[in-house]
This record gives structure tokens, C-alpha cells and sequence, in this order.
């Protein structure tokens, strides 16, 4: 089933995408590298697909742990509509484990009360009209684990003419990823450290499956896409680990992918470790721009240096922000500088938009709401 799902469809499972039995008559999902094999009635490790039956479901299609109007700036995408509004939207559970995690509310929850709004796809982009949002994002927990709700809602935003952005932390198998990436305009990629070690023991996942992921989205698809790496105090900011991220970034990307640094709150199941402190992110922020990274960011802190977009032909800021909040602009209506006329990457359409830092909560109204 490729429909969009009615409202009949909410009280049942919807059916799964991505898997195949194997020999010994289990299941294994394929949406995400940890390739769950299910007995009937087992879940997989991110809790919301199943084995009903004889095939995997998708028991979350169609409810949402809430919606959003937030910048996009807060996705974090600083060179995509800057200074729009972003309809924001999640379910629940995860397919990694991250120790860190800065969402563990959704992302770890396994009860549905978590799901307290309920929304067919076409609410959703009737939502996002009816906020002027230029872009809804699929966020707050990994797309890829809802996939076919993700990719509905995607066909329903545009047809209606709203974008669409992905908030994931690009960990999916190869078919799974073209397809949720074919509905996608613009994604921000979490790049959570350099290191298979780091994978292994703070996520259970591994390293090369999101590396993949970055570059299919810079070689085979026109996704406008930045990548996050959030700086955990002795875990993943050593400079060795920067230097050798970022001139990955350049060497198999290229120096126009912007880069954020963002800092760690103690949180989850690490709250014995720090902070960062603001200087890791402005080293990080500077080893990436002497690495040829032409757009690279603090993020989570106050810093209007590190916050700042800056023309990489002639040094001048063509955007100023204040956190979420853009304080200053000095590019055409297609992204090129006031000063010199050399090409902003990255996709812009016209003056900047006015949203500012505001968030918003917004409920959709359903018969079949919590
Ligand atoms: S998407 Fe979920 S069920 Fe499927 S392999 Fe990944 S963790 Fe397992």
C-alpha cells in the first residue's frame, strides 16, 4: 500500500516496507542496518515497527508526539528558506541508542501516550499552509523508522507546494534511503563522531552506514543537506577526530556542505559528563573552516561569530544571526553576495523570511485524537 492512509487506517497497523522471511521463518526488517529478525508478535529495537502476522508493521503511522511551528534555523538548517517557518513533527522511538540523547523523551518512549496528536498526511500539509510554513520537518525522532508515514505526508506537503525536510541521523539501508530521500528537499544529517568506537559504544550502531548515507545524498540526489555533530566533552572533540571529519567532509563532499558544532547537555544516560564548553565548539568551528569547509557553525550557545554565514570569496557576513534569529542579510533573492556576486550554496527564494525565534505549539484537531 502507497495511499495516502485514511482515517479507518489508524486503528490498524499499517503495512511495512523493506523487509523479507528468512529460512528459519522469521522476519527481517530492512529498513535500517540493524536488520531486526522477528518472531510473530516481536518488536524491533526502535519499538514501532513489528511482526503482525506474516509481514512488518508500522504501528505509528498517523500519530505524532506533537507539532511545532519553529524556525529552521533550529532544524539546524541555516542555508535553506533562512527565516522561515518549519511545521515540526515526530513520533516516538529510535533506532540507535545514543547515550547522549538530547530527545530521550520521544526517542526512548515505548508507550503511545507520548502520541497525543493524531494526523493523516493531508492535515499535516493542510497544518503547514494554514501556518504559512514553507517546509514541514519530519524531526524530534528519526524519519527512518516511519518511513511510509514520512514519505506520505511528503507527497501530501507537496501537493500542496510545502517542502519538505528530513532531521535523521542518516542510519537506513540503501533502498530504504532512496526512497525516503526521493520526497525530501532538504535534510539536516547527524554525523555523531568519526569513529567506529564512538558508534559502537554510544549508539550500538556503526559509522560507514551514515557515511553512505552523506555521500549518496551529495552524489546521487539534488537534497540540500547540512551536517551536526553534537561535541561531547571526551567522547568525540578530541582535534584528531575534527581534523579527520572535516576533511572527509571536504574530500568526499565537498567545501559547500555547511558543517554545525553543536554543545552537549548533560542528559539521558550522561549526566556525569559536562557541558561543552564554548571554546570546543569555536575550535571546531575553526579547524573546519581551515580544513576548507566553507560554512561552519557553533550551535546551541550564544555566538554571533560562530552563528554567522560568510561569503567564501570575499569574507563579508551575508547573514548575521542571533541564535535563531537572522540580525543581518546581504544576499540577492538567489543567494548571491552584495559585495562580490559569488554563489551562496544552498537554496534561497527571494527576501528572507520574518518567522525570528518564535516556536509555536499547534494541535491538530482530530475525531481519533488522544
Ligand atoms: S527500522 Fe526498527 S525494526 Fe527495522 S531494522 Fe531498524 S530498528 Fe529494527
Amino acid at each position: 500500500m502507497t495511499e495516502h492512509a485514511t482515517q479507518e487506517t489508524f486503528d490498524i497497523a499499517f503495512p511495512g516496507r523493506y523487509w523479507h522471511r528468512l529460512e528459519d521463518g522469521r522476519l527481517q526488517c530492512d529498513v535500517c542496518p540493524r536488520l531486526c529478525k522477528l518472531r510473530e508478535g516481536q518488536r524491533g529495537l526502535c519499538f514501532v515497527r513489528a511482526r503482525q502476522g506474516d509481514g512488518v508493521v508500522l504501528t505509528t503511522y498517523g500519530r505524532s508526539s506533537g507539532f511545532c511551528v519553529d524556525p529552521i534555523e533550529k532544524k539546524p538548517l541555516n542555508h535553506f528558506l533562512p527565516g522561515t517557518p518549519v511545521l515540526s513533527f515526530g513520533t516516538a522511538g529510535c533506532n540507535l541508542t545514543c547515550k547522549f540523547c538530547q530527545n530521550w523523551d520521544i526517542s526512548k518512549s515505548r508507550e503511545v501516550d507520548t502520541l497525543c496528536d493524531t494526523a493523516t498526511p493531508e492535515m499535516i500539509a493542510q497544518a503547514a499552509v494554514a501556518t504559512d510554513s514553507r517546509s514541514v520537518a519530519f524531526t524530534y525522532n528519526d524519519p527512518v523508522i516511519f518511513l511510509e508515514y514520512a514519505v506520505d505526508a511528503a507527497k501530501a506537503c507537496h501537493a500542496q507546494g510545502v517542502k519538505t525536510v528530513a532531521v535523521t541521523a542518516g542510519y537506513i539501508c540503501e533502498e530504504a534511503r532512496a526512497e525516503l530521500f526521493r520526497h525530501m528537499d532538504a535534510a539536516n544529517v547527524d554525523l555523531k563522531g568519526f569513529t567506529e568506537a564512538f558508534y559502537q559504544q554510544l549508539c550500538s550502531g556503526h559509522l560507514q552506514p551514515v557515511l553512505d548515507t552523506l555521500t549518496y545524498l551529495k552524489h546521487e540526489t539534488d537534497v540540500w543537506f547540512e551536517i551536526t555533530t553534537l561535541l561531547i566533552p571526551g567522547e568525540n572533540d578530541s582535534e584528531a577526530e575534527l581534523e579527520a571529519s572535516t576533511r572527509w567532509v571536504v574530500e568526499n563532499l565537498g567545501p559547500d556542505v555547511p558543517m554545525h558544532f553543536s554543545a552537549f547537555h548533560p542528559d539521558w544516560k550522561m549526566t556525569d559528563v559536562p557541558p561543552t564548553p564554548p571554546a570546543t565548539l569555536t575550535r571546531a568551528r575553526r579547524i573546519a573552516l581551515e580544513n576548507g569547509v566553507r560554512y561552519a557553525y557553533t550551535g546551541n550557545v550564544h555566538d554571533q561569530e560562530g552563528d554567522a554565514t560568510i561569503c567564501h570569496n570575499c569574507g563579508q557576513v551575508v547573514i548575521g544571526r542571533d541564535w535563531y534569529e537572522l540580525t543581518e542579510w546581504n544576499l540577492t533573492g538567489d543567494g548571491r553576495c552584495r559585495n562580490c556576486a559569488a554563489q551562496c550554496a544552498g537554496v534561497f527564494d527571494g527576501p528572507p523570511g520574518t518567522w525570528g525565534r518564535r516556536r509555536r505549539p499547534v494541535r491538530l484537531a482530530s475525531p481519533h485524537a488522544a
